[in-house]
């Protein structure tokens, strides 16, 4: 069983949810909170249907390169699905995490991604909940930061959303 992403070298989702487990046993314990994040990139399929599939594989492994770069070393960056990334900041409150998350928004827009002679922009969303103010469970962590994600895809994409606010 695989730990990375073959593509992306992100952590695959069976061992992100090994990781995101042990991290809300440990803040449990240590009372301290942490951040999931949860990300999916804009219009991907117009980027596939534009681009052809191979370039959309290169804007991913780009765009996980970019989320890796702006994070710290003890985060733990996953490639969720297709194109959806999903993330835990240990011991980082909702500001730091709002932070973190605009950071790569905005790293992401101004990027110009490069593939077989192509150029082209490619932006993200993102939703934000919190460990343990929105949930004690990785289910309800996810599920929320879920909701914030659909919010901001609904509120015009290329933005950044906490969970209930
Ligand atoms: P939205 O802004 O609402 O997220 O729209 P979207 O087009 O990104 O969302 P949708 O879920 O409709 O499409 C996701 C696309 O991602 C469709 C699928 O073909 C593509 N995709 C998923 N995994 C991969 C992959 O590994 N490589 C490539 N090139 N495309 C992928
Ligand atoms: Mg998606
Ligand atoms: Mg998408």
């Amino acid at each position: 069983l695989s730990v990375t992403d073959s593509l992306t070298g992100l952590y695959v989702r069976r061992y992100f949810f090994e990781r995101f487990q042990e991290e809300l046993e440990r803040s449990r314990s240590y009372h301290l909170s942490f951040a999931f994040l949860m990300i999916d990139i804009d219009d991907f399929k117009r980027c596939n249907d534009t681009y052809g599939h191979l370039v959309g594989d290169a804007v991913l492994k780009d765009a996980a390169r970019i989320m890796k770069e702006n994070v710290r070393e003890i985060d733990l960056v996953s490639r969720y699905g297709g194109e959806e990334f999903a993330l835990v900041l240990p011991e980082t409150d909702r500001d730091g995490a709002v932070h973190a998350a605009e950071r790569i928004r905005a790293r992401i827009e101004e990027h110009v991604f490069k593939a077989y002679d192509e150029k082209l922009k490619v932006t993200i969303s993102a939703g934000l909940s919190f460990f343990p103010a929105d949930g004690e469970k990785a289910a309800e962590l996810v599920e929320k930061a879920d909701k914030a994600l659909y919010r901001a895809k609904r509120s015009g994409k290329n933005l950044v959303c906490v969970y209930g606010k």
